[in-house]
């Protein structure tokens, strides 16, 4: 059974079946083995059975039961904090089509995704913050982003709030129901002749001749490659990869579905938007007109009621003509932290790879990076595809670290309150 937050989400109460599975029951062999069925597996996968290539997915749970089939389904082609300029050339430009390829998948396989391309709005907070997304345009517009800086009354016209200052837009970005979108790569990747196998946890890795063997509790796979796409949610599958990285929980929230003299004030064109603050303030409509944003808590007691009246008190703020709405659905799922809050990609052993560590920017560029590791079963060299490798580092001090990372958000506030330009 999936956990019962996963099954309290908008999503999971809107998305289209998943397809058929069954759990792994046998020993069997492939080319490649992906553990974990969110985007970055599935779009592994689904690339390489295209390529005629045999691929088994295994997965604990149930498709998207992790941060693919719980997020916001905000598609931004950019980093949460790391700027253009502070990744690797190809990288950067991986990020920054990343949105675009992420459409392109959908319309190509026409999957049923409620995904809307109308753009990714990023508002400032602060003046200061202005400056910041002036750099921020200008650094992707150089990597061929269609970007839009906007004035005060810019934000105004495509938010419907005076709540910020200004910001900007790159139109490349938009919004989906993410748990739709993961079924749909699912469903095209066992379309395409890859075999997934839910409610089947990986327990090891481990090397079988010049071979991996990976083991679940009823069957195992052999392969040459393996693709670790475990995320957030990695545990300890491989030493040291579960250290590398923080899980943080992002609260996720709904509202009712709201009349639609209102709705036509707020975010009128239908953009996906997110603004400046660590702390951030995120706002999408879905299909069916329900705002879909969310926010931060330092400690977890308690959430369901303490949401409702923090993000409800935000978004009257925000859109005082909505008011302090009803939310029908709240959930949560792990966001995959780094200490430099940039990606991570390894090659754990020799056709092993991992990558963790979006920092809660992952429904596009999962995606792409699954394409990428694609490419890297089929036999590209990892140094010609626009992937950082690094070593895997894990972090000193986890075990009290993991701990006391939700506290991290008071610091964001409290940065957040700060002028910094
Ligand atoms: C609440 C929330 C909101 C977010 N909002 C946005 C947003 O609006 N925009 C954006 O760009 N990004 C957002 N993100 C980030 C984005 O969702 C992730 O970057 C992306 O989904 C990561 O995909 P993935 O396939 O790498 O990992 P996941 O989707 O986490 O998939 C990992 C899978 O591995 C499985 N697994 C784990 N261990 C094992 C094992 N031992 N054996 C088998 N299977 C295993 C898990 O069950 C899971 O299904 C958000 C994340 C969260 C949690």
């Amino acid at each position: 059974m999936p956990d019962d937050v996963f099954q309290r989400s908008l999503w999971y109460a809107t998305a289209p079946p998943a397809p058929e599975t069954r759990p792994l029951a046998d020993a069997v062999k492939a080319d490649v083995v992906v553990i974990g069925a969110g985007f970055t597996g599935l779009s592994c996968a689904l690339h390489l059975a295209e390529a005629g290539t045999s691929v088994i997915v295994i997965e604990a749970g149930e498709i998207g039961e992790g941060a693919s089939g719980r997020n916001n389904g905000q598609v931004i082609p950019t980093l949460s904090r790391a700027e253009p300029r502070e990744l690797e050339d190809g990288f950067a430009q991986l990020v920054c089509d990343s949105a675009s390829f992420t459409f392109d998948l959908i319309r190509k396989y026409a999957m049923q995704c409620e995904a809307v391309q109308n753009g990714w709005v990023q508002p400032a907070h602060t003046p200061g913050r202005l400056r910041l997304t002036e750099r921020r345009a200008r650094e992707w517009g150089l990597r061929g982003a269609p970007v839009e800086m906007l004035d005060r009354d810019g934000v105004e016209r495509v938010t419907g709030s005076r709540f910020w200052h200004g910001g900007w837009v790159n139109k490349t970005g938009g919004k989906l129901n993410p748990l739709a979108y993961c079924r749909e790569l699912a469903r095209c990747a066992i379309a395409a002749g890859a075999v997934v196998h839910t409610q089947s946890r990986a327990e090891r890795i481990e090397r079988a001749g010049l071979r991996w063997r990976v083991v679940c509790a009823r069957g195992e796979v052999t392969a040459e490659r393996v693709v670790v796409a475990t995320h957030a949610t990695t545990q300890g599958l491989w030493p040291g990869l579960a250290q590398s990285i923080f899980p943080v929980r992002s609260y996720q929230m709904a509202t009712a579905p709201i009349p639609q003299d209102q709705r036509a004030t707020v975010l009128p064109f239908d953009h996906a938007c997110s603004d400046t603050q660590g702390d951030l303030h995120f706002f999408r409509w879905d299909a069916a007109g329900r705002l879909v944003t969310g926010g931060a808590l330092a400690v977890g007691w308690d959430w369901e009621p303490r949401q409702r009246e923090r993000i409800g008190r935000r978004v009257s703020a925000v859109f005082p003509r909505i008011g302090v709405p009803v939310f029908d659905y709240l959930w949560f799922g792990h966001v995959g932290i780094t200490l430099d809050r940039k990606p991570h990609v390894h090659e754990l052993g020799p056709g092993v790879l991992a990558w963790l560590g979006c920092n809660g920017r992952g429904v596009g560029l999962a995606g792409a990076i699954g394409a990428q590791f694609a490419r890297a079963c089929l036999g590209t060299p990892l140094g010609e595809l626009p992937l950082p490798f690094t070593p895997l580092s894990p972090v000193f001090g986890h075990a009290i670290g993991k701990h006391l990372r939700g506290f991290g958000i008071l610091y964001y506030r409290y940065r957040d309150s700060q002028e910094v330009a």
